[in-house]
């Protein structure tokens, strides 16, 4: 069976750096996952994300520095006030400073994200930083997945240490969510002139998600100040609005995920502190560790052995460069 000729065109243009259409992404798109057109988005996406990367994957690991009910209740979220049975709570100091201090155990943890729940007081978030940015390993990222925020909040989460950001305008914001595009986009805004890195989420993507509200989230902020992207599912949470919906197939997400790299290989970036390069969507080249002090350990050797088997030669380091990743750097991490 011969490749459609269309889709063939389009996706060589996307592996030659050549910037592509939206509606380009939508007829890739068009294709069913695991089709040939599908399959071949996915093998290329791969090769350049290697490409792009000199073989270097990296280590984030998430940390939840406050939980609890969140009044905004958008309708897939398993903190919205309606399913969440949790206390609103924080995490100790202790803990915290614990935990970004074990992550540079071996300095291959480059970026410590915190993640908070909407409507943390701004002064909290900034100590949060300041604890993190203090007891992290020198040359460690501190990356804020924190709601939105205005021109002084981006300048004081910077003072306070944090220089890496997420943020996202999602997919059905003002529909599925009570929150404006407009505010989401402004903060995103806001944080890239407060001299954050940020990397603009295209989730969270479902099965109902069309190939249109994919591609337009995802351009929307291609080309601005954003530095990257991530392209993340929804899981499906019970009792939320979009919860019966269920979850995207994996294969349907790397489709995506390779459609939506291939349409942006030519804007690869610099990572953050090192000469190395990498590609503007964060793919397999990152490794998220969602630490806490039960697991923070085992999270982490996962985390590399996701990058070994994905293919990464190499693994960053907390000095900017890169350490072998072979065999016995897993055996020298305890990650075999
Ligand atoms: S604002 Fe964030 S934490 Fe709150 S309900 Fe929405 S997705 Fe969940």
């Amino acid at each position: 069976m011969s490749l459609d000729q269309r889709a063939g065109d389009i996706l060589s243009r996307g592996w030659n750096g050549e910037h592509l259409e939206p509606e380009e992404c939508i007829y890739l798109l068009s294709f069913r996952e695991k089709t040939p057109v599908a399959n071949l988005s996915v093998s290329l996406a791969d090769r350049l994300t290697h490409s792009q990367s000199g073989g270097v994957g990296r280590i984030t690991a998430s940390i939840d520095v406050s939980t609890g009910p969140c009044p905004r209740e958008c309708g897939f979220c398993r903190w919205s006030e309606s399913v969440c049975i949790d206390r609103f709570s924080y995490i100790e100091d202790s803990d915290l400073s614990a935990l970004c201090e074990r992550a540079g155990m071996f300095s291959d943890v480059t970026e410590i994200r915190l993640s908070a729940i909407d409507g943390t007081p701004i002064e909290d978030l900034e100590h949060f930083v300041s604890v993190a940015s203090a007891s992290s390993r020198k040359g460690t990222a501190i990356a804020i997945d924190f709601g939105d925020l205005g021109p002084d909040d981006c300048a004081s989460l910077r003072k306070a240490g944090a220089s890496v950001a997420y943020h996202s305008c999602r997919i059905g914001e003002g529909r599925d969510t009570d929150i404006k595009p407009a505010v989401r986009m402004s903060t995103i805004s806001n944080l890239c002139d407060a001299g954050f890195r940020v990397a603009a989420g295209t989730e969270p993507i479902g099965p109902e998600s069309s190939a249109k509200e994919i591609v337009d989230c995802f351009f929307s902020t291609l080309g601005t100040g954003v530095r990257h992207a991530e392209v993340n599912p929804r899981e499906s949470v019970p009792g939320t609005r979009l919860g019966g919906n269920g979850n995207i197939s994996p294969a349907r997400l790397a489709q995506i995920r390779g459609v939506l790299t291939l349409a942006s290989a030519w804007n690869s970036q610099s990572a953050a502190g090192t000469g190395l390069a990498e590609p503007y969507i964060l793919g397999k080249n990152v490794a998220v560790a969602a630490y806490d002090m039960k697991d923070w350990r085992a999270q982490t050797e996962a985390a590399r052995r996701r990058l070994f088997n994905a293919g990464f030669e190499r693994i960053l380091r907390t000095d900017g460069t890169a350490a072998p990743l072979t065999l016995s750097y897993l055996r020298q991490t305890g990650a075999l």
